[in-house]
């Protein structure tokens, strides 16, 4: 699943023939997020919605990335007059005033019922105003159906992904000693008091072996397999173990609708609350790709929320031998520009 803010356009499973809509509960763990109380009928609503109309259904499920392997007890459901539906492999659409339409995965009830997640107020407006029983023509109606052909291009890396993060998700954590006690890290974050020189040093060519292989084939401009060196650890208010790596070949910038054409510093962090890259206690490992929208100049150990901003998912290899048979390395942006 990717991450979106609240409110930004939707575009995770668009044809050509797909209203425009507005993100809701897109969340990630690489974010926080908004906390607060939902009236129960409005959550009801929402679990009518995801029993009776469920939209951009998948085949595989996504687990929800806040809950430790330890605490899911099977799926969430959402619930309506005696019918049941898995939560995490479908959307709900709601509609609002003036046309508006909004497009949440149906995890967002799992997040609101176990996590405390407060949608924007034009969402709970939106529910408030929905009427259940004239639900037939919704204008979103014709988008209830199988997406699997736009979902065909993604499907490879998706598979691994899923599978990689159901395996990982099976695993215990382990003892916990940081202040991101729910992450799996252990290692203490200690602040760097020499960012900026490390920054310089890691401006030019490096002059020895890369820490590990980045590969992701989620989005046509993170294609390929890259080389990654460990710069740095960030934290953010809701978590201490950011990876902050060079990459090289580096991504392309413009593909991104960026001004810089290329992107050398990026954070990787694990999704699930359970694992962490502080340490890395199992390779291959799933990460989240962001971005700094900052200058690196500007850059300090602690992040804000606007400091960085989520790009897509990638894995992460100890070695080139470990790289699956096949995958191509990444080319350098001027070659794949459009
Ligand atoms: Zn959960």
């Amino acid at each position: 699943m990717g991450h979106f803010d609240d409110l930004t356009a939707y575009d995770y499973v668009k044809r050509d023939d797909t209203p425009d809509a507005q993100n809701v509960g897109w969340l990630s763990s690489l974010f926080p997020y908004p906390k607060g109380n939902v009236e129960p009928p409005l959550l009801a609503k929402l679990h009518a919605l995801a029993v009776t109309q469920p939209v951009n259904v998948c085949r595989g499920f996504e687990d929800c990335e806040y809950c430790l392997p330890s605490q899911r007890e099977g799926r969430p459901l959402a619930k309506w007059r005696g019918e049941s539906r898995e939560l995490g492999s479908a959307e709900i659409w709601v509609p609002g005033e003036n046309g508006a339409l909004y497009a949440a995965p149906n995890l967002v009830i799992h997040y609101i019922e176990k996590h405390n997640y407060l949608p924007p107020p034009e969402f709970l407006a939106a529910l408030e105003r929905f009427d259940l029983n004239a639900q037939k023509n919704l204008p979103h109606a014709a988008l209830i159906q199988d997406v699997s052909k736009i979902r065909r291009q993604a499907a490879p890396l998706q598979k691994s992904i899923a599978r990689l993060v159901s395996r990982i998700s099976k695993q215990e954590p382990g003892p916990l000693a940081s202040s991101n006690l729910e992450s799996g890290c252990t290692e203490t974050f200690q602040p760097d008091p020499d960012l900026q020189g490390k920054l310089e040093t890691y401006k030019g060519p490096i002059n020895r072996a890369p820490d590990f292989y980045l590969n992701s084939n989620w989005t046509v401009y993170l294609e390929g397999v890259r080389a990654c060196w460990n710069i740095a650890r960030l934290r953010a208010p809701h978590r201490d173990d950011l990876m902050l790596i060079k990459v090289d070949p580096p991504l392309y910038g413009r593909g991104y609708g960026l001004a810089q054409p290329e992107i050398s510093l990026i954070l990787v962090a694990t999704p699930h609350m359970s694992r962490s890259l502080f340490p890395v206690k199992q390779w291959p490992v799933v990460v989240y790709v962001a971005r700094l929208v900052s200058p690196p100049e500007l850059l300090r150990d602690t992040l804000e929320r606007a400091d960085y901003e989520y790009l897509t998912q990638a894995i992460l290899y100890p070695t080139r031998e470990e790289i699956p048979v096949g995958r191509k390395w990444a080319t350098t942006p001027s070659e794949t520009a459009p």
